[in-house]
């Protein structure tokens, strides 16, 4: 389900950083030349340093933009920013014509302030996905505007009180106005990194520092307009300033993955303390100083507004309590909130329960980050056939829930169809491409219920019907609830039995036919359900193969059984014990496992026998026959179980990488009625016999089929002729009386 392209991507990635190392080149060429030219003088190399420089940090938004392929809007927006000012400054230059400057208010500055709204849209599209946040996350950013706007007030009255004395107030204004939108895009910032703690990617600072050259610029061409030369040093804050917000779309573009919550944002009330404390400030110097009254007035009115905020956080509160961090959509508790009023009466509706199949695997193969991204855009994805009217949940983990208003059966079943068709495309997150599929369970109502709860319960079920018949989505019926509401509780029972320990092994031992003794036993495992007793293998295996609980049961089992094969050694029981393995313990890891724990108990390999059955031979032979090789190489033997059931012909034998056979029980059941059976394993004890290939009969119940067992040459058998499977503490009186002679070698003997 994982595809990566590596060689490949290296190659693109190393590519696109091609246009990083020049933009950076040239910064560094353009800040080089600055500092060793004549600060205050125009200087032609300089000004086209500079000019270069800023195409170049086009260039990279350009190929952020390519590389996303337009599918993050703050990458697209913050390029639109970037390149519209660079357009105003290439049109600032070639309007020189041999002049120093242009005048105040240039047709540049239509640009220059294009470039306002677009960089606010790159930083709102991240508030777009918090509903219900939008409001007291702008309130914050006005506040914190108001705050910036009295404190610049303050610093530029000399600028204003000349503006205000001549005729020139519309480009006084103009000029006075780009510093408090700097700081109102710096407080923006500011608001969303406090409300939410919100990711604005791994470069933010570079956002930031920007923005602060931009602020610094602005302000120094405010204060000294009439002596401003094109190419001076303050001209490096804007280019250096678009150079540093381009490194920050780059790095937001190369972060591939949607914005991330991160608990390390600043308290929330940061914003307002500083935005308050600044208009505090402003006050109090204009009680000891004359300061623009304009200032004052602004820093009024930021006290005023700072505490419509507060009287928003409570709904705040409320917001952050029902809504999901990762994807900003309601959680479980938001569902329940949201669902509350829609259903109950004739109103018709469908509530869908959807679970990602094999999300685990995602999150183990690539870690925590990439499972967080793939969730947030398998999200995005589920909202795209929904309407406004529908809700959309994400209830935790890989699980999310959709309700669908006033519809009818077929609506609801087309829905389900296109949420599943919505997966159909891998996902994209950084250089992975990720195949991931979804099961749906559906509940109806007012047909299965109009209790909040209920109706969940029975989505629950009906998805749990669609993951294990892999059919996409299921429809909850009455028939679902009784199997399925028992497996979920299973499963949770069996979750427990493992931490718990209530799992216990029985050993059936293994008769060597020729002189009846014992030298090995099988074991199989059983659980000791504190309810129901004890419980056999069947009832609750393909459950905890199905929920992939088994490599961890099987591990339980070796650990078992090889323990034991320890301590009978110990007690002078010389033994080798078979262990049944599932097809989900065929992996790569399982010979390093088996060295390890036979090192651990100081046990020779041969005290170790692994039993498989045939079918998990055929599902990837390759894969399979490498790992029992290698086994085999350390000395494990292998044992092919419940042989003659499988697919596999008696031509395929000799492939088989097995020490052992095991012939089906049904095999040996049929020779008691059936003649032929009888002739079928005698054929076959031959032929593993050529083949080197020991033959254990199993299900052996009745003296007479053992009799011809032996006649036909059968190595072992085993069965309830011999014994039933046995506690561990029945085994040594068991073989004690069975064999006295053969088995047991006293300790001191
Ligand atoms: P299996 O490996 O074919 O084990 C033999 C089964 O036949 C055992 O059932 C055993 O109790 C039963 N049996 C033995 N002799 C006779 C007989 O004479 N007559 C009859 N009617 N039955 C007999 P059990 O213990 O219920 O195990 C069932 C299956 O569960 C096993 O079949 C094996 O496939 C699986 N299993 C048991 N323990 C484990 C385990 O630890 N790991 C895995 N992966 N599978 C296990
Ligand atoms: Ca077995
Ligand atoms: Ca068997």
């Amino acid at each position: 389900m994982l595809t990566e392209a590596h060689g490949d991507d290296t190659a693109r990635r190393s590519i696109s950083r091609i246009p990083v190392i020049a933009l950076v080149t040239v910064s560094a060429l353009y800040v080089a030349c600055l500092l060793l030219g004549d600060l205050a003088r125009f200087d032609a190399a300089v000004v086209w340093l500079g000019i270069t420089a800023e195409l170049s940090a086009v260039a990279v938004c350009i190929f952020a933009v390519l590389r996303t392929r337009r599918s993050q809007w703050q990458v697209v927006f913050g390029a639109a920013a970037v390149t519209v000012y660079t357009a105003g400054d290439a049109y600032y230059l070639s309007a020189l014509n041999g002049q120093h400057s242009l005048s105040v208010v240039s047709a540049a500055d239509v640009a220059y302030f294009a470039f306002y709204p677009l960089m606010l849209g790159a930083l709102v599209v991240t508030v777009r996905k918090l509903k219900g946040l939008t409001w007291p996350l702008l309130l914050d950013s006005i506040v914190g505007a108001l705050a910036a706007a009295s404190v610049m007030a303050m610093i530029l009255a000399p600028v204003l009180q000349a503006g205000a004395g001549s005729s020139t107030t519309f480009e006084m204004v103009v000029v006075v106005i780009y510093p408090v939108l700097d700081l109102l895009l710096i407080s923006t910032i500011g608001g969303l990194m406090t409300s939410r703690g919100l990711d604005l990617g791994p470069r933010w600072p570079l956002l930031v520092a920007g923005l602060m050259l931009f602020a610094i610029a602005d302000i120094a061409y405010a204060l000294g307009t009439q002596d401003y030369i094109a190419g001076s040093v303050i001209d490096a804050g804007w280019i250096l300033g678009v150079v540093a917000i381009a490194l920050w779309i780059d790095g937001v573009a190369r972060a591939g993955a949607v914005l991330r919550h991160h608990d390390r944002g600043m308290p929330a009330v940061t914003m307002l303390m500083v935005s308050t404390g600044s208009a505090v400030s402003v006050l109090l110097i204009g009680c000891q100083v004359p300061i623009a009254p304009l200032a004052q007035a602004l820093a009024a009115l930021t006290l005023l507004l700072a505490a419509a905020p507060l009287l928003f956080r409570n709904r705040l509160l409320v917001a952050l309590a029902t809504t999901d961090d990762l994807t900003g959509l309601p959680n479980r508790r938001g569902l329940i909130r949201d669902l509350r009023g829609r259903l109950g009466g004739r109103r018709s509706g469908a509530l869908f329960f959807l679970d990602l199949d094999r999300f685990k695997d995602v999150n183990d193969a690539l870690g925590h980050d990439v499972g967080d991204a793939l969730l947030v855009q398998v999200g995005e994805r589920f909202a795209r056939p929904l309407t406004s009217n529908d809700l959309l949940a994400r209830l935790g983990g890989d699980e999310f829930a959709v309700f669908l208003d006033g519809v009818s059966l077929e609506e609801a079943l087309r829905v389900a169809r296109r949420l599943e068709a919505e997966l159909a495309e891998p996902v994209q997150i950084g250089t992975a491409s990720l195949k991931i599929s979804v099961s749906i369970g559906i509940a109806l109502t007012p047909e299965n219920g109009t209790d909040i709860h209920l109706l969940m319960r029975k989505a629950d079920i009906a998805m749990f019907r669609a993951k294990s018949s892999r059919s996409g989505h299921h429809l909850y019926s009455s028939m679902d609830d009784d199997g399925g509401a028992r497996k979920l509780r299973m499963l949770q029972e069996l979750r427990a039995a493992l931490v718990e320990g209530q799992f216990e092994l029985h050993y059936q031992p293994k008769v060597h036919l020729p002189d009846d003794a014992v030298t090995s036993v099988e074991a199989l495992i059983r659980w000791n359900h504190p309810v129901l007793g004890q419980l056999p293998p069947t009832s609750f295996l393909p459950l905890a193969e199905e929920a992939g609980l088994m490599p961890e049961l099987s591990t339980l089992v070796l650990e078992a059984a090889v323990a034991q094969v320890s301590r009978w050694r110990a007690d002078g029981l010389i033994i080798s014990v078979a262990v049944n393995l599932s097809q989900s313990c065929i992996q790569h890891g399982l010979p390093r496992q088996v060295r390890t724990l036979l090192t651990q108990h100081h046990l020779p390999p041969e005290c170790l026998m692994l039993e498989i059955t045939e079918d998990m031979l055929m599902g990837d032979p390759a894969h399979s026959a490498k790992i029992l090789a290698q086994l085999r190489a350390d000395g494990i033997r292998i044992s092919i179980d419940d042989f003659g059931t499988g697919y596999s012909s008696l031509a395929y034998l000799r492939d088989l990488p097995a020490d052992e056979l095991k012939l089906d029980r049904s095999f040996i059941t049929a020779m008691r009625s059936d003649r032929r059976a009888g002739g079928l394993v005698g054929s076959i004890i031959d032929l593993a016999h050529s083949l080197d290939l020991r033959v254990v009969a199993e299900g052996v119940d009745n003296a007479e089929t053992l009799l011809e067992l032996r006649a036909l040459g059968c190595d072992l058998a085993q069965g309830f002729h011999f014994a039933k499977p046995l506690p561990a503490a029945l085994v040594v009186p068991w073989i004690t009386g069975h064999t006295p002679v053969a088995a047991v070698t006293s300790a001191t003997g």
